[in-house]
């Protein structure tokens, strides 16, 4: 953590914009941020989402909102925002220490994307927290450059090519000229200002606790706009819910938060009761649990799960969602005993989440081109591995919530190359937020509705 909240220390000398001697203190909710904003360095490590910090977070409901709407600005409008600062700075802007980059970008989303911030406050406030994050003697250097970005506001940014897409969209250079380059740039701003939108709220109805209607009744009475969802059978879109922790259902079950692809993914697999399901990278268990739900509890579900935390997660959500016949195995998939096969089976693989931008929108700072071919490495032997457990005539579904085709079709493809008894298994019929991408391969369109970009490709044993 970037350091405690206290009472400011004014150096001698700084600047400070406020008059008459008033000490400066940050606010609870710009600490947090700028200590959340630790998580879109490159050593960060994927953390909860900001929905789940959120609900636990110590803070006010004003708090709360301005926390988000600060770290969101910062991580969807990082390229604008270092664009508009670094011509302020004496310094190259990469050489800037990067706590004191996060106070500027702080201040600047402050001044340029929330209408209702004063200026002055903004200044200040990026002022104190200068002296609450210890990084005291960068307090003259945050005054003077906010001071000017809010005298003179920068022209809008030219959207033109991969560089105006990127300034636009928010996305790192490196994954705008890979989407350019693979399907031009009006696709290529289609997907990436999909992928920088907030996302809605969708939710499972859990069969397993409730009979879908009776849910939805509850979550109107609570006074939630229930919506349908562009995918997934069970999926509603909720609105006008500030806590989601507080709606009637998440505690016990009835309700679980996942996104509609995510829910066509366990659909695909079309488990059918008495089935012997493998669901080999299982946890946190929306797909396992939905599995259970879609099997009705009659049949059984292996799911393994390789992080003891995430096994923890996993367990606890599954009694949740009374999800009885789903049996957690905490352990590496790829050392399953060579004698179990199943009916079908799910690898949702670890992969870069390129596809979750909306969700978690920190992933784009933190992954480059390499992580994208080792995600392949894993994927590929992760595939070979469990294909042997499947018995003939058993369907196979692999998924990755990522864009790239390294991470989707060229796992298959290396795949299949090497596995001539496994054959595609369309789908019967293809919904229509989703495209038919290769043989029995698909990918859901966050363009076309608001989804998580996922790929889904359906094998067969033969
Ligand atoms: N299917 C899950 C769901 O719907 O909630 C999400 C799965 S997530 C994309 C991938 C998971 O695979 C992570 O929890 C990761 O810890 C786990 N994992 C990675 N390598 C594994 C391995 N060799 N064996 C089992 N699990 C593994």
């Amino acid at each position: 953590m970037a350091g405690d909240p206290k009472e400011p220390r004014r150096r001698a000398g700084a600047t400070s914009p406020l008059a008459g001697g008033e000490r400066p203190h940050a606010t609870p909710a710009r600490l947090l941020a700028l200590r959340l904003l630790r998580r879109l360095r490159p050593e960060a490590e994927d953390g909860p989402p900001l929905a789940e910090i959120l609900d636990h977070a110590d803070l006010s409901a004003a708090d709360r909102r301005l926390l988000h709407a600060l770290y969101l600005a910062v991580c969807r409008q990082r390229p604008w925002l270092d664009h508009c600062l670094a011509p302020l700075v004496a310094r190259p802007w990469a050489e800037v220490e990067p706590k004191v980059q996060d106070i500027l970008r702080l201040g600047a989303a402050q001044l340029l994307c929330m209408e209702r911030i004063p200026p002055h406050a903004a200044v200040s406030e990026s002022v104190a927290l200068c002296h609450a994050a210890h990084v005291d003697r960068a307090a003259g250097l945050v005054n003077a450059v906010l001071r000017r970005l809010a005298t003179t506001p920068p022209a809008p940014p030219d959207p033109a090519g991969a560089a105006g897409i990127a300034l636009t969209c928010g996305m790192p250079d490196w994954l705008v000229a890979r989407f350019v380059a693979r399907a031009g740039e009006v696709e290529a701003r289609a997907w990436l200002t999909a992928l920088n939108t907030a996302p809605t709220t969708a939710v499972r109805l859990n069969p397993l606790r409730g009979a879908p209607e009776a849910i939805r009744a509850a979550l109107v009475a609570a006074g939630a706009g229930v919506q349908p969802a562009p995918l997934g059978r069970d999926a509603v879109v909720i609105t006008g819910a500030s806590r989601l922790a507080d709606l009637p259902g998440v505690s016990d079950g009835r309700v679980y938060l996942q996104d509609p692809a995510s829910q066509w993914v366990a659909e695909g697999v079309d488990p059918r009761p008495g089935e012997r399901i493998l669901d080999a990278c299982a946890a946190p268990g929306g797909k396992a649990s939905h599995l259970a739900a879609l099997l009705h509890n009659h049949g059984e579900v292996v799911a393994v799960e390789l992080d003891p935390g995430r096994a923890k997660r996993l367990r606890a959500n599954l009694q949740r969602l009374g999800a009885t016949c789903v049996q957690v195995v905490e352990a590496d998939v790829a050392a399953l005993g060579a004698a179990e096969t199943f009916d079908r089976i799910l690898l949702d693989a670890p992969c870069t989440g390129l596809g979750i931008l909306s969700r978690h929108p920190e992933i784009r700072w933190r992954r480059d081109a390499a992580m994208i071919a080792a995600a392949q490495g894993l994927q590929l032997r992760l595939l070979q591995s469990v294909a042997n457990h499947l018995r003939p005539g058993g369907t196979l579904v692999y998924a990755t919530c990522s864009t790239e085709p390294e991470e989707g079709e060229e796992v298959i493809a290396r795949f299949l190359a090497g596995h001539p008894a496994f054959q595609p298994a369309p789908l019967a019929t293809v919904p229509a937020p989703v495209a038919e991408v290769g043989p029995a391969q698909y990918r859901t369109l966050p363009h076309r509705a608001d989804l998580d970009a996922f790929f889904v490709a359906r094998l067969r044993r033969g």
